[in-house]
């Protein structure tokens, strides 16, 4: 296996590192609070330096207005993003679109691509992904999916409550995961204008995290009519498609996930090599030292993990176990350094005169969305005993 990195995406990394470090990160004084988002305005400013400075929409094809990386340059670029929680909706990367844009680059037709993909790539519009349902819905255990369609002649009257579904408050399109006829053979993906009769954004769901600019929602659909060329791909795809969409998707999270592990530890080792306890500066106690040792390298595993499913799924390899070898991975290192950063800046690090604070908060959904930590480990586990996987 070749690790070296390719010139090319080498020094494309390091332009975008000092992008980072020199025009985003400043802008994290703006986060506000009180709403747990950026300003939009500052937002739309700094999209425009990163079409100008060439980074725009980095993991596109060129000829869609990317920069025309691979899984593996994906991987580099995506973690140098993820240092500061606010980049990748700068550089129209984040989710959900950016997992939306591959979505519908593989299943959409022409006019929906006119429709959402193309002012999608251009920043003009968001999206969201409604998958998920409160309880008796589906969650975990997508098989408990409650949102139905019914067939009318050449439409479809969608019935149905979604919730969680991340940047739906000003977005343009929603795509629903929905059975057909009470099917859940047949389950379909459908695309929901968010001016449709019918639809409602019940509310913003109050949370720990942030709440990007469209928050984390719930939804309501009553008799939503929905023609038939408004479906994603063909009836009785919607798993398929969604697997195609959430394995990428998952692994992007961790690409930008290792980005903010680093971030935080290096916070940690400024607080450390700077302040002196006991006649030493924090960072020459050997306790001390162990604990950058440990979450150092759970991150360089997770790093490594993350860009072994990549490269299966360059390879057009099944990559189901090691992406969600990845996502529980990744995810757990992410919280563990977070959480020992913020020991390690003492009261400092508890305080928003740092940013480890809002990641923290930030982290925590990372064990929970798309597939808990739980659910992984079933499926690893899963695969191992029946021999549908091996080393
Ligand atoms: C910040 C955030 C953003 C999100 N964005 C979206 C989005 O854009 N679109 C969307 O559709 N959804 C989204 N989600 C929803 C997310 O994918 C679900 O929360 C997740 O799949 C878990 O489903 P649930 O919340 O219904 O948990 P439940 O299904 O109620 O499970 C609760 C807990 O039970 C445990 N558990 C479940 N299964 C097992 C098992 N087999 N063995 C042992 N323990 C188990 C786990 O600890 C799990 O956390 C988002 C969630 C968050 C927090």
């Amino acid at each position: 296996m070749d690790f070296e990195i390719p010139q090319e995406v080498e020094t494309l990394r390091k332009n975008i590192q000092s992008f980072i470090t020199e025009e985003i990160i400043p802008l994290e004084k703006h986060y506000d609070y009180e709403k747990g988002r950026m300003p939009e305005d500052i937002n739309q400013q700094a999209r425009a330096k990163v079409k100008s400075a060439g980074f725009w929409t980095p993991h596109l094809p060129k000829s869609e207005g990317g920069l025309g990386l691979d899984l593996i340059g994906t991987c580099i670029i995506f973690s140098e993003l993820g240092r500061s929680p606010i980049a990748p909706y700068i550089f129209n990367c984040d989710a959900p679109d950016e997992g939306n844009m591959h979505l519908l680059s593989l299943a959409a037709s022409e006019k929906q691509k006119e429709l959402i993909l193309h002012p999608l790539i251009k920043g003009e519009l968001r999206t969201g992904f409604a998958m998920t349902e409160p309880s008796p819905g589906a969650g975990s255990d997508p098989t408990s999916l409650q949102t139905n369609a019914e067939k009318q002649g050449d439409k479809y009257i969608l019935n149905g409550r979604k919730w969680y579904c991340t940047g739906a408050n000003g977005a343009k399109y929603l795509i629903v995961m929905a059975k057909v006829n009470g099917s859940f053979r047949k389950t379909t993906m459908f695309l929901v204008p968010t001016d449709a009769k019918g639809y409602t954004m019940v509310r913003e769901i109050e949370l720990m995290g942030s709440h990007g600019p469209g928050g984390h929602c719930e939804l309501n659909f009553e008799n939503v009519e929905v023609p038939e060329d408004m479906i994603l791909g063909r009836v009785g795809e919607g798993f398929r498609l969604s697997q195609e969409r959430l394995g990428p998707a998952r692994l992007t999270h961790c690409m930008r996930w290792t980005g903010m592990a680093r971030r935080a530890l290096s916070i940690a080792r400024s607080y450390a090599k700077e302040r002196e306890v006991f006649s030493a500066r924090i960072a020459d106690h050997q306790g001390i030292q162990w604990m950058f040792a440990e979450r150092a390298t759970e991150i360089e595993m997770a790093f490594l993990l993350t860009l072994k499913a990549a490269w299966l799924l360059k390879m057009g390899k099944d990559a189901r176990q090691e992406t969600s070898m990845a996502k529980w991975k990744v995810s757990e290192s992410l919280c563990n350094t977070i959480d020992m950063a913020i020991q390690i800046c003492g009261g400092k690090g508890y305080s928003r005169d740092l940013p480890l604070e809002l990641f923290y908060r930030d982290a925590r959904a990372a064990r929970i969305a798309d597939g808990p930590s739980e659910v992984h480990k079933m499926v690893i586990g899963r695969n191992y005993v029946s021999e549908k996987w091996d080393f």
